[in-house]
């Protein structure tokens, strides 16, 4: 069993039904719907799928819903593609053009009043990248400083500039007015510069009554970077945008980046997610370089909750490879982390109070008796997430009657959701845990399991025994 989990986002080469319930069966957590290329029809047929396999299969994938934010993106080219050369004069119109080799447009009319002369603007994640020159009454004249093909709907970054864009758009405010009646599980915001953009979302989820959609809030400029410690005290989990990232900052401050927030997530107790060309030879090929599966290593090592499947499984010749790869450079990589170090560690940033004292415990306890599995009945998932930040030696089983908070467990680095029936006594649910282990986990006598959690059942948030037991 992994522990760190794995994202998918979906797209073309995984849209069907026989593929999607093979990323399911193949040990995806969560599948990510990326609405910058995604219609809400699109996002709806998904959806119904994934309810549907679940049920069919007895999974708990959860579904994030991915909302584009303030991201400028060029118009439509002709043919949808152009080739713009190194030196070249081209216009970006603020007016809708078809674009060529010379101009294009872009979907923000006020790009003009934002950007000062010599600003350097980067299109597809850093690709290609202009110069502003000069500026006419409704275009901005610039060089060609890297070259490269440009095609409909590509990104273009503006580095270091805080853009006078609202945060959420119309567009935005529907998707996620559609997220919240899907039902999904997550809902990802890109393009976030400060808390108060995650502020305005919550405003609209408190507006729309929903308390459970949990907020995945993407690191993808230096403004973000900056308030990283406000943005994780409104979050539930963070995602290391390396792909916008890499084109807003520099690239080679990307892994001392990634460390820092994995870190600051795990003291702060949100989850955290590394994003973006993972493993990225596998769109093409059907094995991965050695760098990229250092890079997964590493991510597992520096602590993270989650990795993430872009382009590979969106567009990529081996989607279910790659996931199977993912699978198993995790499972490898985590045979190497250092139990003991990271619970001290934690403990030094957890509360005093009777939750994070237990949950710590239980990790101690997992760790001294190695202990095969560690279950927590939960209403929340409060438990099972506290316990997660500890990082335990075995498995958090996490046995609930309520669907909805299997699927939130989704991110939470070594938790295992299950649906059960309602439980009504401590000895009920001591007797269902020692049961599930032996069925789930193929124990063998004298193996230790600990079970632990609040009672009565239905308080949430109020953690109140351990108990240790042998099979
Ligand atoms: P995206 O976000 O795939 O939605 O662009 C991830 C990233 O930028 O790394
Ligand atoms: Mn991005």
């Amino acid at each position: 069993m992994n522990k760190t989990k794995i994202i998918a986002t979906v797209g073309p080469a995984t849209s069907d039904r026989e593929t999607i319930k093979s990323l399911m069966l193949n040990g995806v957590d969560t599948l990510r719907i990326n609405m910058s290329h995604s219609t809400p029809d699109f996002c709806r047929e998904i959806v119904s799928i994934v309810n549907d396999l679940n049920e069919e299969l007895n999974k708990y994938v959860a579904i994030m819903i991915d909302i584009k934010g303030p991201i400028v993106r060029l118009g439509k080219i002709q043919n949808n593609h152009a080739f713009l050369k190194k030196g070249d004069k081209i216009r970006i119109l603020m007016e809708d053009v078809l674009g060529d080799c010379t101009k294009f447009s872009v979907d923000y009319k006020e790009l003009i009043d934002d950007v000062p002369l010599n600003t350097i603007l980067k299109i597809d994640d850093g690709l290609i990248e202009l110069k502003v020159l000069d500026k006419g009454f409704d275009y901005l004249l610039c060089e060609v400083l890297k070259e490269g093909e440009i095609s409909s709907n590509k990104t273009l970054n503006v580095p270091n500039i805080r853009l006078n864009r609202e945060f959420l758009s119309e567009k935005d405010k529907k998707i996620i007015k559609l997220a919240h009646d899907l039902n999904v599980d997550f809902l990802a915001l890109s393009f976030i510069s400060s808390y108060e953009d995650i502020l305005e979302v919550n405003d609209l989820l408190i507006n729309l009554g929903n308390n459970h959609l949990q907020i995945i809030s993407k690191i993808e400029n230096s403004c973000a970077v900056d308030d990283i410690d406000n943005i994780i005290k409104v979050s539930d989990g963070i995602m290391i945008a390396r792909g916008d990232l890499g084109a807003e900052i520099s690239l080679e401050r990307i892994p001392g980046v990634q460390k820092r927030i994995i870190s600051k997530c795990h003291a702060g107790g949100v989850v955290s997610i590394v994003a973006t060309e993972l493993l990225s030879n596998m769109t093409n090929f059907d094995h991965p370089t050695r760098a990229e599966v250092s890079d997964i290593a590493n991510a597992v090592l520096d602590g993270t909750d989650a990795v993430m499947l872009s382009g590979e499984t969106t567009v990529g010749k081996y989607p279910i490879e790659a996931l199977k790869t993912m699978e198993k450079i995790i499972k490898v990589a985590e045979m190497d982390i250092d139990y003991d170090n990271i619970l001290e560690k934690s403990v030094k940033t957890e509360k005093r109070d009777v939750t994070g004292t237990i949950a710590y415990s239980v990790a101690g306890c997992a760790l001294r008796l190695k202990c095969k599995a560690i279950f927590t009945p939960t209403m929340s998932g409060y438990t099972a997430k506290k316990i997660s930040r500890f990082r335990p030696i075995c498995p958090i089983i996490a046995p609930t009657p309520n669907f909805d908070t299997t699927k939130s467990l989704a991110l939470n680095f070594g938790v295992y959701p299950i649906l059960i029936d309602d439980l009504k006594s401590i000895d009920a649910i001591v007797e269902k845990s020692k049961k599930m282990a032996k069925e789930m986990l193929s124990l063998k006598e004298n193996d230790s399991i600990i079970i632990t959690g609040g009672y009565p059942f239905k308080k949430i948030k109020s953690t109140n025994f351990m108990k240790i037991e042998e099979i």
